[in-house]
């Protein structure tokens, strides 16, 4: 596996591969790898002849109040288990490299951006935006690919995609759990071994509204309901910071719920801001 943190050289390495007739697939990260990364590698690893990872935590993501100092790293730990899964290029450039003296273009896809997260977070989106085009324009990539697990980013990226007419196929992969049900994030390593077990009761939630949804209820409203209530017996150190239902594509809110209405979630416990979203049906 190559690791370089020079964007021009992996610009020159991406384009030669192209160049030979070779398909190239990125995976954005932020490192601090877990399966839900993994999962991405492999899906990248069958869809393309060339893999690129890049592992960056973009400043310019996080608010002036976020976790941007205590964001967890493992470089050491994150390099081998790129090697282990087929990766080709690692791409590990510095702050100064993506974001140079005289930084001054930026790109947000405000129609999107401004709910949901980006209530709580109203600078996020345009930083993922921009980031992604620039990790676009060094990797140049024929496939890129996101979790659902972030499912207002991936709905954002497809669109800027479609908007701006970049030559990439955006790719969603599934969100990967752990065996109780919490989606995995490398934001789980803030939760105590009390907050970990309780965060189990976030999926369990979405899961009470699905129950419902099934024997026919079909209010949003009820079904918010359900889960606030649902947490508040069993979840109740949790603090909700939002709970919508949403149509999958637009983001906007469906007060008749459907199969394909995405309940999405962001819940702090403890020192963890978390999220989580599921379809209905
Ligand atoms: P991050 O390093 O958290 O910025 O995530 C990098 C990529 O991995 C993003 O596209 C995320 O949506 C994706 N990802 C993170 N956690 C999961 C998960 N539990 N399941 C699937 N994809 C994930």
């Amino acid at each position: 596996m190559m690791i370089s943190s020079a964007p021009r050289s992996v610009q020159e390495q991406c384009a030669a591969w192209r160049k030979a007739g070779q398909s190239v697939a990125l995976v954005p990260t932020m490192g601090f790898f877990h399966q839900g990364h993994v999962s991405l590698m492999q899906a990248a690893r069958e869809k393309a002849d060339k893999v690129v990872v890049s592992l960056f935590v973009n400043p310019s993501q996080f608010g002036p109040a976020e976790d941007l100092g205590s964001y967890p790293r493992d470089p050491e730990r994150d390099r081998a288990m790129a090697g282990e899964n087929g990766v080709d290029l690692l791409f590990t450039p510095s702050s100064r490299e993506m974001y140079p003296l005289h930084f001054g273009t930026w790109v947000s896809v405000p129609s999107l951006s401004e709910t949901l997260c980006g209530k709580t977070r109203p600078t996020h989106f345009k930083g993922v935006c921009t980031v992604v085009l620039k990790l676009f324009n060094i990797c140049t990539p024929d496939f890129a690919f996101f979790g659902e697990k972030d499912w207002q980013q991936l709905t954002i990226i497809k669109r800027m995609a479609e908007d701006l007419n970049l030559p990439v196929q955006i790719v969603g992969g599934p969100l990967v759990r752990e065996a109780d049900g919490l989606a995995m994030s490398s934001r789980n390593s803030y939760l105590t071994p009390k907050e970990r077990f309780a965060a189990a009761q976030i999926s369990q939630g979405l899961h009470a509204a699905r129950a419902r949804f099934a024997a026919g209820e079909r209010s949003a409203a009820k079904l918010e309901k359900c889960i606030l209530d649902y947490w508040l017996d069993n979840l109740p150190q949790g603090r909700v910071d939002y709970l919508e239902l949403v149509h999958p594509d637009t983001l906007e809110a469906q007060p008749l719920a459907r199969t394909d209405t995405r309940m999405i979630t962001a819940v702090y416990l403890g020192k963890a801001r978390l999220i989580d979203n599921m379809s209905l049906g």
